[in-house]
């Protein structure tokens, strides 16, 4: 899978949120103020925990709780790493819990209770816990919606509080205190997997599958009044003596929504080595804790220990060095490549912005984009490309074909996806369940729909002239009649504009004709009283060449990328359209030839004086056209242009550096995209091979790596 590239906020805060509970095992105040230390460690370092389940939530339970699947296949997948992990954890306190005495006089039921619910070692009790209440949830989501889990959640945590910080009222009530005295003898706390975990876990995968954060002011206002609120509530509590533990508040809730909404706001850049280093901050720094006072034993530092907050400080910062020891050892590990060791493509997400800004301008206020991320967003990857531009603040979709559609929302892709193309009648049930949009390709795909008979969403294809998909915009009465079947929404029109790429006096002419025909249409169906859907016509060139045409979307491919199908339609938009995508390969080697000699594959290249050659570690198979040999293509390297010799391979592709000096293995060349003052434009590329930009970038391979630019 690829690297999610915008939970910055949320990395950052794994490991705040692992200093926060290494701060509730140390007690860094207790020196100085027990109200200070109650306020760090029982009241600002509560939210740590949630926040881990929030994500938990968010990443693991979205697709099965919002039914985007039905495969369970991730979510084992995820129990069975906490689960390693659990174990792992298990093996590695063994030692400090017998030292430590927690394991005198257990029984069987003892020990389930320890599995289960309280941890084997005081932290460890998280791991049960995101294990139970994931399994929990996965199970209401297949007898209720979202408000019956909801509801079960909020129900289970109000029960959790009266065995927490409110077991005061609980004590109140002789048969309740009863009830949880008996409870108590299953699990030491309520919070556990049980009445904790399920409320945080499914808070984390609703705000996380809503469609735009909350705006950062509100989020952080929210925040900061009801920590305020939750402040005060913790001390009301410890006042009147309620508290049997102090980990679960009814503010809680709205602290840990609000600062959730606010770390997805931030737009930061996800980093692994933030999520990795938290992790084992959290499972080794009780670990920690113990060589702490060990040194402080040994070397006499009894500062160490005795001040609350150099034995915190010293703490993090071991924990802190192993975590990164540890993360930087993992990131090495074989398996887990450079991402940019062979051939890779390069996204500006600054390009992209500016073209989604440029071409969203040249349209009407109402007229709203609708990018299409078909062919892998035209070689750029789809998914990382459609998570940006639903950052862009896109909320429409084309793709050409089902499997596409469903890959968008397995990734968490939200908002309207239209399918272009044809999908089989056998496969209806998926775009139900994946919450697609079909195009009716024409009269006779209509009828078929209609004997599906569930209902389904649908764009209506009109053919203006281009005759390949639609109904032909003359048979009104068959056009008109798929609006009438009963189990089909229509919420779309659409037409294809086939010569809307030059204005020549023929082809205006012939788009004008397009645009008359399908507006004719609506027309028609205004006459009739039948509800307009929501129309588009325009592509790229339609945007380009005919942006006052009204339409609620337009589907804009290859302009998005920033390049345009062939060089000569570049030149005009040159400054306000910028290229996004940019392929780079490394030299592998670099070697001489002498005259006579030959290179590649088959005889009919060979060099006419001693050359010196350098092998790029990239072929037709990563899409580079074939066409481009024997001197036809030519990449960027050290600032120079090098051509292409010989027969482009599979894998390889040897150029002529022998004019260029230094040129050794590792060194990158450019194939699409700037180098120095130089540069090869997609649309240079597609010339040279005999083609246009959207086949070359279309057929970029699976084998490239995909990075953000500036990253390699
Ligand atoms: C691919 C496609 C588009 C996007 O075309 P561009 O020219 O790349 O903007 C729009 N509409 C339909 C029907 C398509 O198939």
């Amino acid at each position: 899978m690829r690297e999610r590239t915008d939970y910055g906020g949320l990395d950052a805060f794994r490991v705040a949120a692992a200093i926060l509970v290494v701060a509730i095992h140390t007690s860094p105040l207790s020196s100085f103020s027990g109200s200070a230390d109650f306020f760090l460690t029982r009241v600002l370092a509560r939210i740590a925990v949630p926040f881990f389940l929030m994500v938990t939530g968010q990443f693991i339970l979205s697709d099965v709780v919002y039914r985007r699947t039905r495969s369970l296949s991730p979510l084992w997948r995820y129990l069975r790493k906490v689960l390693v992990l659990y174990a792992v954890a298990i093996l590695l306190y063994l030692p400090l819990g017998i030292y430590a005495g927690h394991y005198q006089a257990i029984d069987g039921f003892a020990v389930v209770r320890m599995l289960l619910f309280d941890g084997t070692f005081y932290h460890l009790w998280y791991f049960p816990a995101c294990i139970i209440g994931v399994l929990l949830l996965a199970l209401l989501s297949r007898r209720m919606g979202l408000r019956g889990m909801a509801v079960t959640a909020g129900v289970l945590y109000l029960l959790g509080l009266l065995g927490d910080s409110y077991f005061g009222l609980t004590q109140q009530l002789p048969v309740l205190e009863r009830v949880y005295e008996w409870g108590f003898h299953l699990w030491s706390y309520t919070r556990n997997g049980l009445f904790f975990a399920p409320v945080y876990l499914l808070l984390g995968t609703v705000i996380g599958a809503q469609k735009r954060p909350m705006p950062i002011r509100w989020a952080a206002l929210g925040g900061i009044i009801s920590f305020a609120v939750m402040t005060a509530e913790a001390f009301a509590l410890r006042a009147a003596q309620w508290q049997k533990h102090d980990s679960m508040y009814l503010m809680l809730l709205p602290v840990m929504y609000f600062l959730y909404q606010l770390l997805l706001a931030l737009p930061w850049r996800s980093r692994r080595t933030l999520r990795t280093a938290a992790t084992w901050i959290y499972i080794l720094h009780p670990f920690v804790i113990v060589l702490v006072r060990g040194a402080a034993k040994i070397s006499r530092l009894s500062v160490l220990v005795d001040n609350s907050l150099v034995h915190y400080l010293a703490v993090l910062a071991l924990s802190f060095a192993v975590a990164a020891v540890i993360t930087a050892g993992l990131s090495q590990k074989p398996g887990n490549p450079c991402p940019s060791g062979r051939a890779w493509i390069e996204l500006d997400r600054s390009a992209l912005k500016n073209n989604v800004q440029f071409l969203q301008s040249m349209l009407p206020e109402r007229c709203q984009l609708m990018p299409a991320v078909k062919a892998n967003a035209y070689g750029h990857g789809m998914i990382s490309m459609a998570k940006e531009l639903q950052k862009l603040g896109v909320h429409a979709f084309c793709v050409a074909c089902i499997q596409e559609g469903i890959q968008l929302r397995k990734a968490g892709i939200q908002g309207e996806i239209l399918i272009l193309g044809y999908t089989h009648p056998e496969q209806l049930d998926l775009l139900r369940r994946y919450h697609l949009t079909q195009t009716v390709v024409d009269i006779s795909y209509a009828r078929k729909l209609r004997k599906y008979g569930k209902p389904l969403h649908v764009h209506i294809g009109i053919d203006t002239g281009m005759h390949r998909l639609g109904e032909r915009s003359e048979n009104i009465e068959q056009i008109c009649s798929m609006f009438q079947i009963r189990n089909l929404i229509v919420e779309g029109m659409f037409t294809h504009l086939s010569a809307s790429d030059t204005l020549d006096a023929a082809d205006k002419i012939f788009t004008e004709h397009q645009i008359r025909e399908f507006y004719h249409i609506v027309e028609e169906l205004k006459s009739r009283g039948i509800p307009v859907p929501k129309l588009h016509l325009q592509a790229s060139y339609g945007i380009l060449n005919y942006p006052e045409l009204s339409g609620d979307y337009a589907r804009v491919g290859i302009a998005l990328y920033g390049v345009l199908s062939t060089a000569v339609d570049t030149t005009r938009w040159r400054d306000k359209l910028r290229p996004v995508l940019s392929l780079k390969a490394r030299v592998a080697s670099v070697r001489t030839i002498y005259p006579g000699e030959s290179a590649g594959y088959g005889l009919q290249f060979s060099a006419s004086h001693p050359m010196k050659i350098a092998v790029l570690t990239i072929g037709y198979a990563d899409g580079l056209p074939r066409s481009l040999s024997y001197g036809t293509g030519s990449v960027l390297i050290g600032g120079k242009r090098a051509a292409i010799i010989g027969r482009i391979c599979m894998d390889q592709t040897l150029i002529d550096v022998t004019d260029i000096p230094n040129i050794r293995p590792g060194d990158v060349a450019v194939l699409i995209g700037r180098s120095g003052h130089l540069e090869i434009s997609a649309c240079d590329l597609a010339e040279q091979a005999g083609t246009i930009t959207n086949e070359i970038l279309s057929r970029l391979g699976a084998r490239l790596e995909n990075v953000q630019k500036g990253q390699h």
